[in-house]
């Protein structure tokens, strides 16, 4: 289907360089897909169906990387599974640790020769859970004007086996194989890293259809939160295809300041968002949609927006809750984090009016892990230059 308006503004995305050896990455391919492959490799059909349940299993359940670790397939089709096929990982250049106890991986794609198509992804340890939080896209095309990311170009979408492969990479680095529904410190995962999701659906879509599937990663749906600045055209397609937590990148509660800081405003407008959020499938009581609100200094942290906020969520009847975000800081960025003591207020006027507005404690800043702060192949750009690729991308945006 056709959805109307320009989805993605700016890029001829990349494609993917193919593997120089030929074999193909099963990371990232569902059932069908492995089966698909299997058969066209010249397994018969009965063969093609068992042996892709098996590598599922190992691969998602297990973790294994190597088919000679898979030992219920006969060992002399060992050899012959590893000629065609892989089970990739992007390359970890860097692994960081924050004195909280955040992580940051630095990630190179399988065949990158150079650091311009890295790309980043955080694991956020709590005392009850562990989240991580994952890239779908290689920059982005969108400049929110408070976010390190948004001074990136779109380099290229990642693909579902680099979306996955983030998932893999965290349970590899946590050894948490094999999958096991209890005691693990990855419970939850929120595409929240670089990019914009909803720019690159149909990955982000079979990437996640992948960590969901019972007999794998197995990952709940209710434990998986997608974040979208507001692409409207697709929040409807992700309730129905995806089905997980909605969380949306409100920060401005008029049409001047967002027009602003979420440029995207400009083209899908506060109105048809908030009409967009109400008409989300499965959005309740106990499934909210969740309000990001990054907290900047007297842009958008006013007691009147904050009465204003209550406002808008009482008329479009939103299940919602806010995630206050004091604003990260980061070199260049024209803003400043709100006073705690602002905050605090605009925390208690939005709950005084029954709605959830917890403050979101900074996590992994000395890292510059925090939202907001993944930027990767880090030229330095003047004020200058960063205003001049906000004008392009404006532009690009129509
Ligand atoms: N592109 C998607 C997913 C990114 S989620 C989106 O925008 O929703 C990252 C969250 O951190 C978003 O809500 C984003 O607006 C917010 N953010 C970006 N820069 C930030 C900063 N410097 N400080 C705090 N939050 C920030
Ligand atoms: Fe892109 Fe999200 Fe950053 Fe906006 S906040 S520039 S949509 S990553």
């Amino acid at each position: 289907m056709q959805i109307p308006g320009h989805i993605d503004p700016v890029v001829t995305p990349r494609t993917v360089p193919a593997r120089a050896d030929g074999r193909v990455d099963l990371v990232g391919l569902s059932k069908d897909q492995i089966r698909a492959e299997l058969l066209a490799a010249g397994l018969d059909l009965k063969g093609a169906k068992l042996r892709a349940k098996q590598i599922w299993h190992w691969i998602y359940n297990r973790g294994a990387t190597e088919f000679s670790t898979m030992t219920d397939i006969a060992k002399a089709q060992h050899p012959w599974l590893a000629e065609r096929f892989v089970v990739g990982r992007p390359e970890v250049v860097e692994a960081q640790v924050s004195s909280d106890g955040t992580r940051k991986w630095l990630l190179r794609p399988i065949g990158a020769e150079d650091d311009s198509q890295d790309f980043e992804m955080v694991f956020i340890p709590d005392a009850d859970r562990g989240t991580l939080c994952v890239s779908s896209q290689i920059g982005c095309t969108l400049n929110c004007r408070f976010c390190h990311t948004g001074t990136m170009r779109l380099v290229r979408n990642l693909t579902p086996s680099e979306i996955v492969g983030q998932v893999m990479l965290a349970r590899d680095g946590l050894g948490e194989w094999p999958s096991q529904p209890d005691g693990r410190m990855l419970t939850n995962i929120v595409m929240m890293g670089m990019g914009e999701p909803l720019y690159n659906f149909e990955n982000v879509r079979d990437a996640l259809k992948i960590v969901m599937d019972g007999d794998g990663l197995a990952l709940s749906k209710r434990r998986i939160t997608l974040s979208t600045s507001g692409v409207v055209p697709m929040m409807a397609r992700a309730g129905a295809e995806i089905g997980v937590n909605l969380a949306v990148s409100l920060h401005a509660v008029t049409k001047e300041v967002r027009d602003e800081i979420v440029p995207i405003n400009r083209k899908y407008p506060l109105e048809d968002l908030l009409q967009a959020c109400a008409d989300y499938p499965g959005a309740n009581n106990a499934r909210r949609i969740t309000f990001e609100y990054v907290m900047l200094k007297d842009k958008n942290d006013s007691d009147a927006d904050a009465h204003e906020l209550v406002r808008l969520i009482r008329k479009y009847k939103l299940p919602a809750k806010v995630n206050l975000i004091p604003f990260n800081p980061w070199e260049g960025a024209a803003y400043d984090t709100s006073t705690p003591e602002q905050v605090r207020r605009f925390s208690n006027i939005v709950f005084e009016a029954g709605i959830s507005a917890p403050i979101r404690t900074p996590r992994g800043r000395d890292i510059d892990a925090a939202c907001g702060q993944l930027k990767t192949s880090a030229e330095r750009k003047s004020r200058a230059e960063l205003d001049r690729l906000a004008e392009e991308k404006q532009a690009a945006l129509g």
